[in-house]
């Protein structure tokens, strides 16, 4: 890679934001980080700023004491940040659906963006795809699924694809019995076994909705039908993902499970540079490595979602939505863990077949379905 690359970090408070700024201060010669944003942490965001003296500072939500006034503020900081002329790569980290304008914008303006926010493309697939073309960019995933699949492709054709298989680590409750899950607490939700992630996706990996939304991004980063993408459960979170090719050899990537590996593949993709930050893979301490059979039968959420990704249109939306919205509720303790998939259920039976044919449709399919899990969870 030739020269700095400037970067932007959308949600640079968050586990991610905060996993890619630990693993760009040991790369300071290759990136300079040029715009950060946040919702409302303002005084994590006001330490980030000290440290990287970005020259776009924004934050969506300033509730509570005045932030400093060269700070840019509001909902559009997000796109401002990631249409700047000074920033190559826009790292989106943001959780949920509030980061679709950001990918869409940043693509249109031609830049790579380093995709955490895997909600974009559940929600709008098509439209990131037909932004990608119009604008030049180009999406490099950093969900380490996807990161993995990414590197196992390589520079393969997609005609020698016969599938994807995603792992799985299970989650928390992976052993449980259906009954033991609907009545699971919200700090037994949060316990993630493998990784430590912001409080929405860690949930997400407990109902398992997380493994539908990332089918569904695998969908539309790769291009592979729905029959050609599977999951397995693989509690260990060493093997990221496979690829097995029509010859019926299959490549898998491994590492450690740390985030790190892939945010700063994400950034220097397709090249590799030496890092020293993480721990360096043992096969011997890392075994034994194990396999299971997903329990769709104890994680309605994600049978839910694979089923809305068939469907299409509005469906993978309004799955995102309700998943958001429901979640939203549990985290603050008004919705019991089992309602997470019956509000699911009951906003894709209503809404699931709305029209879907450009961005304000999809908000409405959005909004419609916040909006009845909202109703129902009171
Ligand atoms: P997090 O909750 O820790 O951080 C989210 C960030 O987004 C925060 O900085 C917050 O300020 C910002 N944000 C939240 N709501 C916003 C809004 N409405 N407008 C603007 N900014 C907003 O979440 P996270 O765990 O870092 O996850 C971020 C994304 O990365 C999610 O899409 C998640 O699924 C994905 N992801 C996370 C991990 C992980 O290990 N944490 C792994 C794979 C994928
Ligand atoms: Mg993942």
């Amino acid at each position: 890679m030739t020269g700095v690359k400037r970067i932007a970090i959308l949600g640079s408070t968050g586990s991610i934001g905060t996993t890619a700024l630990r693993v760009i201060a040991r790369q300071r010669e290759r990136f300079r980080v040029t715009a950060l944003t946040a919702f409302s942490n303002a005084a994590g965001l006001a330490a980030q700023v000290s440290e990287w003296a970005p020259a776009f500072v924004g934050i969506v939500s300033s509730n509570g004491s005045a932030p400093p006034a060269s700070w840019r503020r509001g909902e559009g900081t997000l796109v401002e940040a990631a249409v700047r002329d000074d920033v190559d790569i826009v790292l989106n980290a943001v959780v949920g659906a509030a980061g679709l304008d950001a990918t869409l914008a940043a693509l249109e303006a031609g830049k790579r963006v380093a995709l955490a926010n895997k909600e974009t493309l559940v929600v709008a697939g098509a439209l990131v795809q037909a932004a990608c073309a119009r604008g030049g960019g180009e999406i490099v995933p950093v969900d380490s699924e996807h990161s993995a699949i990414l590197q196992c492709l390589g520079s393969r054709r997609p005609e020698g694809v016969r599938r994807l298989i995603l792992t799985a680590s299970g989650g928390p409750f992976r052993t449980w019995s259906p009954g033991e899950i609907a009545g699971a607490q919200l700090a037994e939700a949060l316990r993630h076994p493998t990784w430590t992630m912001g409080r929405k996706v860690s949930v997400d990996s407990a109902t398992l909705a997380n493994k539908a939304l990332e089918v569904i991004e695998a969908h539309f980063l790769f291009g592979l039908p729905y029959d050609r993408i599977e999951v397995v459960v693989h509690p260990q979170s060493v093997v990221h993902s496979m690829v097995e090719f029509i010859d019926g050899s299959v490549l898998a990537q491994l590492g450690v499970p740390s985030m790190e590996l892939p945010v700063l593949y994400a950034l220097t993709h397709p090249e590799r540079v030496a890092d020293e930050g993480v721990p360096r893979f043992d096969p011997v301490s890392a075994s034994p490595l194990t396999f299971e059979a997903v329990r769709l039968d104890a994680f309605p959420a994600l049978r839910l979602g694979l089923e809305a990704a068939r469907a299409g249109g509005a469906a993978p939306a309004v799955f995102n939505a309700a998943n958001e919205q429901a979640v939203a509720l549990f985290l603050a303790g008004d919705l019991a863990f089992a309602d997470i998939p019956a509000r699911i259920d009951e906003a894709l039976q209503r809404h699931g077949a709305m029209p879907a044919h450009d961005k304000a449709a999809l908000l409405a399919a959005d909004a419609a379905a916040r909006s009845l899990v909202r109703r129902r969870g009171l």
